[in-house]
């Protein structure tokens, strides 16, 4: 099988086969992300796709959940992937998962028509980023998205049935904008109600325009304590939907995993507990790894 370039996937994907469809990500400019910076965006061959699926299929006897990459595969026209996720499901039928990175906007600009069509061909699951849905916070990180166009393309996964994973990042609004940061990120989940939410602590990449600000104190970090109190706020404003918490990436000062609201009580008092004891907290900057 052909993987070109950096390799990413979701932690939670670490067990799926991984088919690379497309290179790179067509946005790229996210101020904190170098993941594809290396990359001019590209659409596989539909041949050579194909070729890695039924390679794939010879190396491997059972497969339970296949993730496509590189970034926004949505951005495909929606024949190409429907193709893909047919020859798929017709070569691995023991399959239960198919997922993908998708933009919101990518979302967005289907139809449901377009989305049905794809849930249909085996589409289960898309992990986007919203990272913050404070308006001012996304210009300035340079997402290209806003409050708005993320509801919508939300709305529309809704109504195609397909399962949204929406990860947001703690600290991404600075020392400065933590509180407004994460009540208009809440406050937007709260309307989007996403399927599930991986919350990860900001790590400021090497290269990045990001640590470029971080450099020249254009950026100040949230402190350790800011950041423990954003999930403290999430947690406890989350409006009671029921959604996957995916708060156990590695960065994160407190490891936490479930269902909400079930696990709220158990989750707030690990945070709680953190807030009052954890080393961490006197710190001024949180040491993270790169992803
Ligand atoms: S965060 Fe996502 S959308 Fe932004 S540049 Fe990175 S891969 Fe592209």
């Amino acid at each position: 099988m052909v993987y070109e370039g950096k390799i990413y996937r979701p932690w939670m994907e670490a067990n799926s086969l991984l088919i690379q469809t497309t290179l790179g990500c067509t946005h790229n400019k996210c101020t904190f992300c170098d993941m594809f910076r290396d990359k001019r965006f590209r659409i596989r061959e539909m041949d050579a796709i194909f070729a890695d699926i039924e390679e794939a299929r010879r190396m491997y006897p059972h497969i339970r959940s296949i993730f496509l990459i590189d970034g926004n595969v949505l951005v495909l026209k929606t024949d190409f992937l429907v193709k893909i996720l047919d020859k798929i499901t017709a070569t691995f039928p023991e399959c239960s998962q198919i997922a993908l990175y998708a933009g919101l906007n990518d979302l967005r600009r289907k139809s449901v028509d377009e989305l049905k069509q794809m849930k249909q061909a085996g589409l289960t699951l898309a992990y986007t980023g919203l990272e913050s849905g404070d308006p001012v916070t996304l210009e300035r990180i340079k997402k290209g998205l806003t409050p708005e166009q993320a509801a919508k393309g939300m709305a529309k996964a809704k109504a195609a049935g397909i399962d949204i994973l929406v990860s947001i990042i703690f600290g991404i609004g600075g020392k400065e904008r933590s509180r407004e940061h994460i009540v208009t990120t809440t406050r937007l989940l709260n309307i989007m109600k996403p399927e599930q939410i991986a919350p990860m602590a900001l790590a400021i990449q090497p290269g990045t325009e990001l640590a470029q600000q971080v450099e020249t104190g254009a950026f100040i970090q949230a402190t350790p304590l800011q950041i423990l109190e954003e999930e403290k706020y999430l947690l406890e404003n989350l409006a009671g939907f029921e959604t996957i918490y995916w708060g156990d990436h590695a960065n994160n000062i407190v490891s936490s995993r479930g269902i909400l609201p079930e696990s709220q009580k158990r989750f707030l008092g690990k945070i709680d507990h953190a807030i009052a004891t954890h080393p961490v907290t006197q710190q001024e900057v949180l040491v993270t790894s790169p992803w």
